[in-house]
């Protein structure tokens, strides 16, 4: 299987010719291989237009849904962002590969350990993760977050991930009912008051947790 022809089919087709034009990250899916982030015996579906079981009943998103939600954030190089849900850590790794640091938090431990293992074989350095529960945000230090993406559905914006965001700073998450949701950006404005935009529908596994579900 050419998994380099797969995945620049994939930028192509799935990515590009639907409207993602950023190019930073469309850089970054020509670098990060998905197959290196999927079960081996799913690996020849690695490139599909669809989410794909990772284990204990979790997916790794759909290519089209990561790169719309990485555009939606307007990443910029010096940003140090928050990702709530690591999962496979394949979305991790795309956004280490556009920013300067990402700080990434899974409540479920052996996806946690699993995905610390990748990036560790894959040489990320600037990757901080952490085990719990990611509607508290980051706990252990006070950081103020240039973006903010959520990889689960929530039923509303959870208020301490909104407090750790920047003036200016941008949160990407999907907001709805536990089986269809609707990808919600954002905004923290001057005065902290909080601004609001919809983008496409989608269905993601819910966000478990003291400010989810
Ligand atoms: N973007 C990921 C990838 O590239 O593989 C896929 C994320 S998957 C759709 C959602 C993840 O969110 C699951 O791994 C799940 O365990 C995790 N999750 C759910 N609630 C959470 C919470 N409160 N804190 C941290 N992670 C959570």
């Amino acid at each position: 299987m050419d998994f380099e022809e797969e995945n620049r089919m994939m930028v192509e087709y799935q990515l590009k010719r639907r409207g993602i034009s950023d190019e930073k990250v469309l850089n970054a899916f020509l670098k990060v291989k998905r197959h290196l982030f999927v079960p081996k015996d799913l690996e020849r579906y690695a490139y599909d237009d669809c989410p794909l079981p990772i284990g204990e009943g979790q997916t790794i998103s759909q290519p089209y849904i990561i790169g719309l939600m990485l555009q939606l954030l307007e990443l910029r190089e010096n940003d140090v962002v928050l990702e709530i849900g690591t999962g496979s850590g394949y979305q991790t790794a795309l956004l280490a590969e556009i920013v300067r640091l990402v700080y990434t938090i899974e409540r479920n431990e052996t996806l946690a350990q699993r995905a610390k293992n990748k990036f560790e074989e894959l040489g990320y350095k600037n990757i901080v993760l952490e085990v719990g529960d990611g509607t508290k945000g980051w706990t252990k230090e006070e950081i103020e977050f240039d973006g903010i993406i959520v990889s689960a559905a929530a039923p509303k914006v959870p208020e301490p991930l909104f407090s750790q965001l920047k003036i200016g700073g941008r949160m990407v998450i999907p907001i709805g009912s536990r089986t269809f949701q609707r990808l919600h950006k954002i905004t923290k404005l001057e005065d902290g008051n909080m601004k609001v935009e919809y983008s496409d529908g989608c269905m993601f596994v819910p966000l478990i947790g003291e400010y989810g579900w």
